[in-house]
C-alpha cells in the first residue's frame, strides 16, 4: 500500500534540519493538570515527568479515565498545564505545540470536505500557499495508500481508509513529533492490525516525515508491538506508575518469549491492585465507583463460577475476544462488592460471590442488595431517602454534592452506576424523567 518510491518534500513547520536521533523534543516536567469541579480543582494529572526523544515511539498506557487524552492535549499544547511545564526541543510551549500534530480516535474529519481538502486543512492554517499545499497533499496521500480516493468523501471511505486520511492530515504537516490518541481502537481487528503494520513499515523506511511518536492506548499489545517505551499512568491522580524499555528488536514476534514476557510484565502492572485498601474501599472522595452495569458484573461472576470460581484475568479477556481494559471495571466492582478477591493477576470468586453466582434471580437479587447497601453513594442515597420518608431525593443533589471531589464526568458515571444497582437491587427506584429517587415500596427488603 505504502509508497516508497516517492520521498516526502519539506513543508516542515520548523525551520532548519530534522533533529538527530535522541535529541529531546519534547519534555514534560511537573506537568499537573486539574479540571475544574463543584468545589475547586480536581486533579488529573499530577506532577508527571516525561520525555520524548528523536527516533523513538513512546507508547502512553493507562486505563479509561487515567489521563492519557489529557497529558497528549497538554503535549501538544491544546491546553494548558495548571501548572508545571511542557518544553519543545528546549523552548517552553506558549500555545499549540508547532511541532506536533495529532491523530484522533474518531478521525476527526471534516464531512463536507474531500480527502484531499481535509488533508490540506493542517497546512492551511499553518500559512503554506494553495500551490504548495496541493502537492504537499497529494504526496501524503500517496505514502499513506489512499491514491485515488482523493476527490472521496469521509462518507464514502471505510473507518480503516477515514483513519488513513487521519493519519495523512497529521503526516502532511511533517511535525517532528505524531501524536496519536487511540488511533486504532475505533477500528475493526483486522484493518487495526493492517494499518499498525504499515505504520511500523513507514516508520522503519526512513520516509517517515516523523521523528518521534507518542501513541495513547490501553491496548497492552498494541504497546509492546510498536513502542521502543511503554509508559504506565496510573490512576487518580494521574502520575506515572511504571517505565518499561523494550528492548526488542524489530520486527517484533509476537510468539516469541520475549515479547509474550514483557506482555505479561505490563499486565501484571495494569491489573495490580497498586491502590491497596483505598481502591478496595472506595468513600465519597475515594476511588470513584467502577463503570460497570449489573449485567455486566453478573456475567463476570457466572463465568469465574464455569472456571471452577475463578482465573487469569488475561486470559478471561482473550477467550472472550475482549480488551482487558473493559474486563477491569467489572472485576472492580465484583471486589468492591466482596462477591471476588483480586490476586496480581487473577481474580477469585469469594463464598458470597460463588452464592450470588450461583442462586436463582431473587436470590441473587438479595446477595446483590446487601452487598450494594454498603457502597457509600447507594447508602447515600437510601439514608437520604429514609430520613425522609415519601419524598424523594433529586439527582441534581447528589450531582452537586459528588462534583465536590470528582470531575462532572466522573459524577455522571458514577451515579449511572449507582442507579443501575440500587434499582436491580430494588432498594430505590428512580424516576428518568423527574429525575428523581425514591424508596421502592415493594422493595427486596422490606418487611
Ligand atoms: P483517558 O484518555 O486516559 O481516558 P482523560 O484524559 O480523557 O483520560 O480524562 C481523565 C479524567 O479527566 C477523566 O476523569 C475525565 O472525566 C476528566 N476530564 C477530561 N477532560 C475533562 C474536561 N475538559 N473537563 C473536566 N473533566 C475532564
Ligand atoms: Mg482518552
Amino acid at each position: 500500500m505504502l509508497n516508497p518510491l516517492r520521498r516526502f518534500r519539506a513543508v516542515r513547520p520548523v525551520p532548519g534540519p530534522p533533529p538527530p536521533d535522541g535529541e529531546v523534543l519534547l519534555d514534560a516536567r511537573g506537568l499537573t493538570k486539574s479540571y475544574a469541579g463543584a468545589d475547586g480543582e480536581l486533579p488529573v494529572l499530577a506532577g508527571v515527568d516525561l520525555r520524548v526523544r528523536a527516533g523513538e515511539i513512546v507508547a502512553v498506557l493507562g486505563r479509561s479515565g487515567s489521563g492519557k487524552s489529557t497529558l497528549l492535549r497538554c503535549l501538544a499544547g491544546l491546553i494548558a498545564p495548571s501548572s508545571g511545564t511542557v518544553s519543545y526541543r528546549g523552548a517552553p510551549l506558549t500555545g499549540a505545540n508547532q511541532g506536533t500534530a495529532m491523530v484522533f480516535q474518531t478521525f476527526a474529519l471534516l464531512p463536507w470536505l474531500t480527502v484531499q481538502q481535509n488533508v490540506e486543512l493542517g497546512l492551511e492554517a499553518r500559512g503554506i500557499s494553495a500551490r504548495r499545499r496541493t502537492e504537499a497533499a497529494r504526496q501524503a496521500i500517496d505514502l499513506i495508500g489512499l491514491d485515488g480516493f482523493e476527490s472521496a468523501y469521509p462518507k464514502e471511505l471505510s473507518g480503516g481508509m477515514r483513519q488513513r486520511v487521519g493519519f495523512a492530515r497529521a503526516l502532511v504537516v511533517e511535525p517532528d513529533v505524531l501524536l496519536m490518541d487511540e488511533p486504532f481502537s475505533a477500528l475493526d481487528v483486522l484493518t487495526a492490525e493492517n494499518l499498525r503494520g504499515e505504520l511500523l513499515e513507514l516508520w522503519e523506511s526512513g520516509l517517515f516525515p516523523t521523528r518521534a511518536i507518542v501513541l495513547v492506548t490501553h491496548n497492552i499489545e498494541e504497546a509492546v508491538l510498536l513502542a521502543d517505551r511503554i509508559v504506565v499512568l496510573g490512576a487518580r491522580p494521574g502520575t506515572i506508575h511504571t517505565t518499561f524499555e523494550a528492548g526488542l528488536e524489530r520486527p517484533r514476534d509476537r510468539q516469541s518469549a520475549a515479547f509474550a514476557g514483557l506482555t505479561d510484565r505490563v499486565y501484571r502492572t495494569m491489573t495490580g491492585r497498586t491502590g491497596g485498601a483505598e481502591a478496595a474501599r472506595p468513600g465519597l472522595a475515594g476511588t470513584p465507583l467502577p463503570e460497570a452495569g449489573v449485567d455486566g458484573l453478573a456475567g463476570l461472576a457466572d463465568l469465574l463460577a464455569h472456571r471452577g470460581g475463578g482465573c487469569e484475568l488475561v486470559e478471561l479477556a482473550e477467550d472472550l475476544g475482549l480488551e482487558l481494559d473493559g474486563l477491569l471495571p467489572l472485576a472492580d466492582a465484583l471486589e468492591l462488592l466482596g462477591l471476588a478477591e483480586a490476586g496480581e493477576t487473577d481474580l477469585v470468586l469469594t463464598g458470597l460471590g460463588t452464592a450470588f453466582a450461583e442462586a436463582d434471580v431473587r436470590g441473587a437479587k438479595r446477595i446483590f442488595a446487601e452487598a450494594v447497601r454498603e457502597v457509600p453513594l447507594v447508602r447515600l442515597i437510601i439514608t437520604s431517602l429514609q430520613e425522609n420518608p415519601g419524598g424523594t431525593v433529586r439527582a441534581a443533589a447528589l450531582t452537586e454534592l459528588l462534583g465536590r471531589h470528582y470531575t462532572s464526568e466522573q459524577v455522571v458515571r458514577q451515579l449511572e452506576t449507582a442507579t443501575d444497582w440500587g434499582r436491580y437491587a430494588e432498594l430505590f427506584a428512580y424516576d428518568a424523567d423527574r429525575r428523581a429517587y425514591r424508596l421502592e415500596e415493594r422493595g427486596l427488603s422490606a418487611p
